[in-house]
């Protein structure tokens, strides 16, 4: 008999306003006992309407069925059939609008939780069965790839698997993308991708940190050197701005470079001397999950206030909402249809108030979305230390305007196409941010293996 509760079994969580004081984990993973509980809540739906939810098509039902039975090791080689990296997948996908957007128990009650129950296999799998992998039997060509995100580390794995020599060059002096610079560590703890890294180099994958492609090394010249294809996973990390006055003032962050302090630079440990302002209040500017990470952040840096300002109002937030509830269980302190205008500065240059409209929503335009207009006369001052621009951000223009050929569309991205993920050089494939724009972990690693399946049947054709 299933089980028929209305309501996912729940997963515990460190109390808010412990957690808002530290870099733990903020949820727990599921006991076997309350996965196999959860596992019951599913119906094995024939037609499977949840499995054309996730962009990398998880049996899911499959694996469910498997933890129902206490089969965790069966479920996680399901899972990992389709999946390189459930133990991300599983915390940060945001499966209320893929997988568990289209369970059928969500029609009457909470969705099956699907996504808790993928993150406990894969606990479970890196606690009891995480042999490395072994090395495949080489066939001596070299492929490059560039960037060492979710995407690039996808078709690093799978062109590894397929013998290939993969070196993978990365700008940062550590591996893992927006996995270890962005998300923080309450989210996703960098051990884990750690683990995802070291699995990497047990395939025999050459890892070059510190490799600024475009700088230290051209596409070109990596070509010249031997490296039959290339695969772009460079990601969109160059941060947009608003074009405010004082944008330039000391204790003005993009979230990128905040985030990127705070978390690959450790700014909140103290082995470590990473240079960050301590603030005592902060506003973050935006509404998407990167703002949410950096309001977060700010909160557990030891911030007094922190405000989150957005134009639009709650529902049209484009973060998950999870992060939003934990946000705000966090104490901050949202100001919905509040729009910045200025941030004024003291004589030292350092930035000491921030100046806002608020804003009115008009009638929906043709886009259906409604757009923010300012309330005359409306301005207002909040006095804030710092503030994090988390408006977006686009890819970075370093390899395109050093790899002649190599087209973008008129946000930056490259142009590829979309069965082969191939961009428009011959042996060149991108995929991941550096084409969608900012989009999401899983869809990036969809990319990366389908380029990696498509670099092989290119290498393969070359020598036919
Ligand atoms: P990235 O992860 O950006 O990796 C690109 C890598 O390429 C980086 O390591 C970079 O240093 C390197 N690189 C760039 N240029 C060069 C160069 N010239 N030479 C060498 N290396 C280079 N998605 C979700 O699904 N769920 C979430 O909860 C979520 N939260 C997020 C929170 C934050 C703060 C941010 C910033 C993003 C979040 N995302 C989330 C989005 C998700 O992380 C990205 O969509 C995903 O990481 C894109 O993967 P990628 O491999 O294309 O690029
Ligand atoms: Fe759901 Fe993401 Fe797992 Fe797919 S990869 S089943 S979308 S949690
Ligand atoms: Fe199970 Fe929901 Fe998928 Fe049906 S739709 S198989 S209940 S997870």
């Amino acid at each position: 008999m299933p089980n028929m509760s209305l309501t996912k079994v729940p997963a515990e969580e460190q109390e808010p306003l412990v957690r808002n004081q530290n870099f733990l984990e903020v949820t727990m993973s599921y006991t076997p006992d309350q996965a196999v509980e959860e596992a019951r809540r599913c119906l094995s739906c024939k037609n499977k309407p949840c499995v054309a939810g996730c962009p990398v098509n998880v049996r899911i039902p499959e694996f469910i069925a498997k933890v129902a039975v206490g089969d965790f090791k069966a479920a996680y080689e399901i899972i990992s059939d389709t999946n390189a990296l459930p133990c991300v997948s599983g915390r940060v996908c945001p499966q209320e609008n893929q997988c568990e957007e289209r369970c059928v128990r969500g029609i009457k009650g909470e969705a099956v939780a699907i996504g808790r129950l993928e993150r406990f296999v894969a606990d479970w799998y890196l606690k009891h069965g995480n042999a490395l992998p072994e090395k495949p039997q080489p066939n001596g060509v070299k492929v490059a790839v560039v960037g060492s995100g979710p995407a690039g580390l996808t078709c690093a794995s799978d062109l590894a698997k397929r013998g290939y020599a993969v070196t993978v060059f990365e700008a940062f002096h550590t591996a893992g993308g927006v996995l270890v610079y962005g998300i923080p560590e309450f989210r996703l703890p960098k051990a884990i991708v750690q683990s995802e890294v070291d699995k990497l180099k047990a395939l025999g994958v050459d890892l070059r940190l510190d490799v600024v492609v475009g700088r230290t090394i051209t596409i070109d010249e990596l070509i010249e050197n031997g490296y039959e294809a290339v695969f772009i996973g460079s990601g969109a990390g160059l941060p947009m701005f608003m074009g405010i006055e004082g944008e330039n003032l000391a204790g003005v962050y993009s979230a990128n470079e905040y985030l990127t302090r705070v978390n690959l630079m450790k700014a909140y440990r103290n082995d470590h001397d990473t240079p960050l302002r301590h603030s005592r209040a902060v506003a973050v500017v935006g509404g998407g999950n990167v703002a949410m990470d950096a309001a977060r952040c700010a909160k557990r840096m030891g911030a007094e206030k922190v405000y989150l300002l957005y134009r639009r109002d709650e529902e049209e937030m484009p973060a998950r909402r999870e992060e939003v509830n934990h946000a705000k269980e966090e104490e901050i302190d949202f100001r919905l249809l509040t729009n910045p205008v200025r941030i004024l500065g003291n004589e030292k240059g350092q930035a000491c108030q921030i100046e806002c409209m608020r804003m009115r929503l008009q009638a929906p335009d043709e886009s259906g979305r409604r757009s923010p207009k300012a309330v005359p006369g409306s301005n207002f001052f909040l006095n804030v230390d710092t503030v994090i621009m988390a408006l977006g951000t686009s890819p970075n223009p370093l390899i395109r305007s050093t790899t002649p050929g190599l087209e973008t569309n008129r946000k930056g991205c490259l142009v590829v196409d979309e069965d082969t993920m191939r961009t428009t050089r011959e042996g060149v494939y991108a995929g991941g941010d550096a084409v969608t724009g900012a989009a999401t972990v899983i869809l990036a690693m969809g990319a990366g293996k389908k380029a990696a399946q498509a670099m092989d049947e290119y290498l393969r054709g070359k020598r036919a």
